[in-house]
């Protein structure tokens, strides 16, 4: 996924590839800048107009990519739709959140009788905890967290199956982050959705999901079983973010979970060798040269850390 800017072409993922199963929650995991936003939007087709997108997306074999735009328009929402971070941004201030929402339903169930759309905008705001009535309200009137459980409202209009958050706590007062996580992890339950959860916090992820990938530098550096991943670091990046815990209410944490020194690369100037070596705790002078690549590192896990060849031994 390259972006085309006027500061010329910014590859901000490269190479990324997973499965995802019905109902599985997959954790993307890293630092401001790694490319899981990036990521997160190309599997809706949702990255501006211009930037090059190369590989397949599929769904059920339905390569998202290539899709056309009427199918496109029915797979989003119906199949598959995302909660951005900043509910302010994506809610209109000029409508009831009711309205937006009856919107959403309406767009892909246009022949719903008008009760059955007003009884399924109630369910909807029920299930994200916002009483029906409230449904007049315009999105000034609520609170942060209820903006944000209007948009999972939102998402789940039309029964999506895939639903991605991106970062949906992170704009949220601690307490509110923990009501709205704990929200999703009990619709993700209950309706069996499959969900790709992004935060750059490993320690919310490995709560809320069976898997994660890290993502360093627009590449995944690590993935695995969530309790492993966060338990037992294959990668030294992984390691850093896991050792750094969030400091409640501290806003320099969303700036430096890794605790790490200095910044992930620019996707412009990547640093030769593992992108990662220069702020690496156990570079070695190999790691400035060699071509890294997602190795084996146990059962179900795979790591782009040379070191982890001499743990495991080299692939055949
Ligand atoms: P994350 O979500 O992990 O913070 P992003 O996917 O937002 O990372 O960004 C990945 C890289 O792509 C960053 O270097 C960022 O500056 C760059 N980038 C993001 N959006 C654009 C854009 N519209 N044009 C050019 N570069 C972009
Ligand atoms: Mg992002």
């Amino acid at each position: 996924m390259t972006y085309r800017s006027s500061a010329g072409s910014v590859p901000a993922v490269r190479g990324v590839s997973f499965d995802l199963a019905a109902g599985e929650v997959l954790g993307l995991a890293g630092e401001s800048g790694c490319g899981k936003s990036t990521l997160a939007a190309a599997l809706l087709r949702l990255l501006p107009p211009g930037t090059l997108v190369t590989g397949e997306v599929l769904l059920d074999g339905e390569d998202v990519l290539t899709m056309r735009p009427g199918r496109l328009r029915a797979v989003r929402w119906n199949d598959m739709s995302i909660v951005f971070q900043g509910a302010l941004h994506s809610l209109n201030p000029v409508h009831s959140i009711g309205r937006q929402i009856r919107e959403a339903i309406e767009i892909h169930r246009p022949k719903l009788a008008s009760t059955e759309l007003r009884a399924r905008l109630g369910e909807l705001l029920e299930v994200v905890g916002i009483p029906a009535r409230r449904a007049s309200d315009f999105p000034h009137q609520l609170s942060g967290g209820q903006r944000q459980r209007v948009l999972i409202a939102l998402a789940l209009a039309c029964d999506p199956r895939l639903l991605i958050a991106d970062e949906p706590t992170t704009a949220l007062d601690v307490m509110v982050q923990a009501q709205v996580l704990d929200l999703l992890a009990r619709l993700q339950s209950e309706l069996g959705l499959a969900m790709i959860f992004v935060s750059h916090d490993l320690s919310t992820l490995s709560y809320a999901c069976e898997r994660i990938a890290v993502m360093y530098a627009g590449r995944v550096v690590e993935e695995g079983p969530s309790a492993e991943v966060f338990g037992k670091p294959a990668h030294p990046y992984t390691g850093a973010l896991a050792a750094a815990f969030p400091i409640i209410g501290d806003p320099t944490f969303r700036m430096r979970p890794s605790g790490l020194p200095g910044d992930p690369p620019d996707p412009r100037d990547l640093p030769s060798g593992c992108p990662f070596h220069p702020r690496c705790p156990v570079a070695v002078a190999e790691c400035v040269t060699a071509d890294v690549e997602l190795w084996p590192a146990g059962e179900n896990r795979r790591a782009a850390c040379i070191h982890v060849l001499e743990r495991v031994g080299v692939p055949s």
